[in-house]
């Protein structure tokens, strides 16, 4: 820990709050480019984050080499279960990846740091002040730093310095989990997964979300995740119970997972917040919103709005660009993913998550039509996008329907 975080009296051409893998990701392209980076996280590394841990292979092309070289494992297909348990059954020669946040998270810091980013462990940003050349970046316990820009990945909550700034984060933008991983004896795990790593996602045991069982290697992920917009009669801790109950008495988890484990994290889940920057600040990853609200990926959209708002601030800094940063760097994710993600993605998660009807039939669609199942799959692992997904599945409609009807 440095005492005289960045250099008091340096100006940084970049400071990143949080060294999630949003803000990793960006350190390591800044530095990478030549800027002066100071990535600072309240947290000492590794550090625990509650999430499932699938990452879609698209998501690659924003790591560095640790990140890549820690991926616990490749799950070898999935498999979706209606709310009466119907299963649709996919495989492919690409599926999801899989990681253990505490491990991954400590690697992309790692990869930050090898690029030449300075990092600061343990140490809480308190407050950011825009002056009319620099940002003052407040922290506790130590000196305040001077930035040209400033990138916050701090994930999901309004802190204070976030509200003052004028962001906002709509309370039925936001979903509630809850998540449990314990480390399993892999012989255990292959004794119930038929010695594969295949991931399971359950529709039907929350309103407007999901359920999931992740295998991975020496590892078992069970978790449920559902909008702000619903309120079910009992609490998220009591319906993660009843889930991971009805598991162990079909037999699908060890009897002995320990469920107490578990933990309550908030995720957006509808669209991204706005704004997503003012002036030279940008918002990344979940402090902007950027996560799927029909599948709950933010990895793949955190890592890459980290490197986007990097290679914008890169621009601006060189001059070439011809507009506001908050602008520019509006554009250039709404061309990457926002486009589809806002107007071909939510509009798919209101249809299928309208009612545990709607999620019967879209189960039994794909388990009734392989065309159906393969278009569905691969929008949910990443390999496809949610238009080109959505208009396979509707002119497989007639179809698949009809099929459905005749199991
Ligand atoms: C239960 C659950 C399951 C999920 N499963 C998946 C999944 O399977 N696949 C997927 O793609 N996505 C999943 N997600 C979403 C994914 O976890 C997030 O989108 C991702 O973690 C966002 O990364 P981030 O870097 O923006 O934020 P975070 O990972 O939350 O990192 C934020 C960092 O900021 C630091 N910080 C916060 N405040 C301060 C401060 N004031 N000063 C300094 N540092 C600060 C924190 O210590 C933390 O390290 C899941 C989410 C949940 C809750």
């Amino acid at each position: 820990m440095t005492s005289n975080a960045g250099g008091q009296k340096t100006l940084k051409d970049l400071v990143i709050v949080g060294a999630g893998p949003a803000g990793s990701i960006c350190a390591m392209h800044a530095a990478k480019i030549g800027l002066d980076v100071l990535l600072v996280d309240k947290a000492k590394f590794p550090r625990f984050k509650s999430c499932g841990g699938a990452l879609s292979e698209r998501t690659k092309i924003n790591l560095g080499p640790k990140g890549i070289k820690s991926i616990n494992c490749q799950s070898e297909g999935l498999t979706v279960f209606s709310p009466s348990y119907q299963e649709a059954d996919y495989e492919g020669e690409e599926c999801l990846n899989l990681v253990v946040r505490t491990e991954w998270d400590h690697a992309l810091l790692v990869d930050a740091k090898d690029a030449g980013a300075e990092t600061l462990e343990e140490t809480m940003v308190k407050d950011i002040d825009p002056k009319k050349t620099f940002i003052r970046v407040f922290f506790k316990d130590q000196d305040p730093v001077k930035a040209k820009y400033v990138v916050i990945a701090d994930g999901t909550g309004l802190r204070s310095y976030k509200k003052k700034l004028g962001f906002t984060q709509p309370y039925e933008y936001m979903a509630r989990t809850v998540c449990a991983e314990n480390p399993i004896d892999d012989s255990i795990l292959d004794h119930h997964f038929d010695g594969k790593r295949k991931i399971q996602l359950y529709f039907g045991v929350v309103p407007r979300g999901y359920g999931w069982v992740f295998p991975k290697r020496g590892y078992l992920n069970i978790g449920i995740g559902f909008s702000n917009q619903e309120t079910p009669p009992i609490n998220q801790f009591e319906i993660f119970d009843i889930f991971l109950a009805s598991l162990k008495k079909r037999g699908v988890v060890p009897e002995n997972f320990d469920g107490s484990t578990r933990k309550t994290h908030p995720v957006p889940f509808q669209k991204p917040f706005d704004p997503t920057g003012i002036g030279n600040i940008l918002l990344i990853g979940d402090a902007g919103g950027f996560v799927s609200p029909v599948t709950g990926e933010g990895l793949y959209y955190g890592t890459t709005t980290g490197r986007i708002a990097a290679e914008t601030i890169h621009e601006d800094i060189d001059g070439q660009l011809d507009d506001e940063l908050v602008t520019i760097y509006k554009e250039k994710w709404m061309e990457d993913f926002g486009d589809d993600l806002i107007n071909k993605g939510l509009p798919l998660a209101n249809l299928v998550y309208k009612s545990v009807r709607r999620m019967e039939l879209l189960v039994k669609m794909m388990a009734s039509d392989e065309d159906t199942c393969k278009a569905a799959a691969e929008m949910i692992i990443g390999l496809k996008s949610y238009g080109e997904a959505r208009s396979k599945v509707y002119r497989r409609a007639p179809i698949s329907v009809l099929k459905s009807l005749l199991r």
